[in-house]
């Protein structure tokens, strides 16, 4: 199947890398159920139910034109609507959406909360560029987008470079075209529909998921030290809940470079540097004075902690730095990014003991408050920030039991990889196995 795949998908390499780590794990499944073989749910999982590319043009504030590409892979809807971020990279191609996508559909599936599988994005760079630009690029993306989502049929959300300044302007050309105000973008700002507590949700979530994986080994987060990479909206939020829950947050980085703080990071002159000023982490260290260093360039895996967040992209986590983590006593690995460890340096740490929770379920706190959000637009509710952090926190609770349980269950304790991406595939594969040949 491996052969099969790379040739009807080509030159979409982090596609392949996350469809073979979840078939790895589906192996005893498949064997065990022929229903699922006969039904060709695999192959028809492979294939989404839809893609969208579009041409997306704009203008910049000296009047030149620009050309972006568009994409939106809907790809199963099964147990819901398509639900999935969008992302706005210079490295957004199909075969990162495709990725994307194709974690998102198990991620989803992991939640309970009846939401298919869903992404898109395009390789527009937001960085630099004015807020005049951004919104006319976002107008440009959502007057052709629109024809393909609605709060039935796929709800987008954010992802790296689309925050909730590029979520308003989505929205409002959205209801603009369609003259319809409803609940078709979570992420929304917290006084015209968004939900309480979905931007901290992803991070708060992956710390949730990380003390419970410590719990199994009867240990907690207090006094714990950590490594968390990026200083996006997962690292900050990441950052926050560690340290509301007696953590020691060490680090966060970018593209240029990483800090280390040895008094712990303050959550609150990274919010000032990165959400107000949309700076770079260099300032942190300028400003914070004698606790905090910043190093260009180098790995933030370098710096020795008990636990390690990845929070900033795919692939970020290779190898060396698994090796440097395990030397350094690393006692778990929580993935708030999607994909941030390759496989490769998956193996060395499952291999040396240490507890590793993959994005798909230890990241899933954000999509699960995105479906909150849905649930409360479609109510014409508002719920209280502590009613959703309460349903976080037991939706994430209850993600780590079942991951846990079916990795026992299927002969492979304390392997999360393997219970998360069976997990979620059943409950996908029973749907579609009840919903026929479509
Ligand atoms: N982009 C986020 C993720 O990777 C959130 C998606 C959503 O809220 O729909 O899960």
């Amino acid at each position: 199947m491996r052969a099969e795949i790379e040739h009807r998908n080509p030159a979409q390499p982090e596609f392949h890398q996350a469809v073979h780590e979840v078939l790895e794990s589906l192996a005893p499944v498949l064997a065990a159920r022929e229903d699922y073989a006969q039904a060709a749910i695999v192959e028809r999982l492979l294939e989404p139910e839809r893609q969208v590319l579009f041409r997306v043009p704009w203008q910049d504030d000296r009047g030149k034109v620009h050309v972006n590409r568009g994409f939106r892979v809907e790809f199963n809807s099964a147990l819901g609507p398509y639900k999935g971020g969008l992302r706005f990279h210079p490295s957004v191609n199909l075969g990162i959406v495709k990725f994307l996508g194709f974690e998102q559909i198990f991620k989803n599936a992991l939640t309970g909360l009846g939401i298919g599988g869903g992404k898109g994005g395009s390789d527009f760079d937001p960085h630099g560029r004015s807020d005049s630009e951004v919104m006319r690029f976002c107008q440009s993306f959502m007057t052709e987008l629109q024809r393909h989502i609605g709060e039935h049929t796929d709800v987008p959300a954010g992802d790296i470079g689309v925050g909730g300044r590029e979520i308003g302007y989505l929205f409002g050309q959205y209801r603009r075209i369609t003259n319809r105000w409803e609940g078709v973008l979570t992420g929304k700002g917290r006084s015209w529909g968004g939900s309480a507590i979905r931007p901290e949700a992803t991070g708060y979530g992956n710390v949730y998921f990380a003390a419970e994986m410590l719990h199994r080994r009867g240990e907690d987060l207090q006094g714990q030290t950590a490594v968390v990479s990026g200083s996006g909206n997962v690292a900050i939020y990441t950052i926050e809940k560690l340290k509301a829950l007696g953590a020691n947050p060490l680090t966060c980085s970018d593209s240029g470079g990483y800090v280390v703080d040895d008094k712990g990071i303050d959550v609150d002159l990274l919010k000032q540097i990165k959400e107000v000023e949309r700076g770079r982490v260099s300032e942190y260290a300028t400003r914070r004075g004698g606790s905090a260093r910043y190093v260009a360039g180098g790995s933030v895996w370098d710096v020795p902690a008990d636990i390690a967040l990845p929070s900033a992209t795919q692939n970020e986590l290779g190898a060396d730095a698994a090796t440097t983590l395990i030397r350094n006593g690393v006692k778990a690995v929580s993935e708030g990014a999607n994909m941030p460890t390759t496989p490769e340096a998956v193996d060395l740490l499952t291999a040396a003991g240490v507890a590793f929770g993959p994005g798909k379920a230890a990241n899933a706190g954000g999509v699960a408050v995105s479906a909150l959000e849905m649930s409360q637009n479609a109510a014409r509710d508002t719920w209280t920030p502590a009613r959703v952090e309460e349903e976080l926190l037991r939706i994430m609770r209850d993600i780590h039991h079942t991951c846990y349980e079916t990795a026992e269950r299927y002969g492979a304790p304390g392997d999360y990889v393997a219970g998360a991406n069976i997990a979620g595939f059943e409950r996908v594969a029973d749907a579609m196995l009840a919903q026929g040949v479509i």
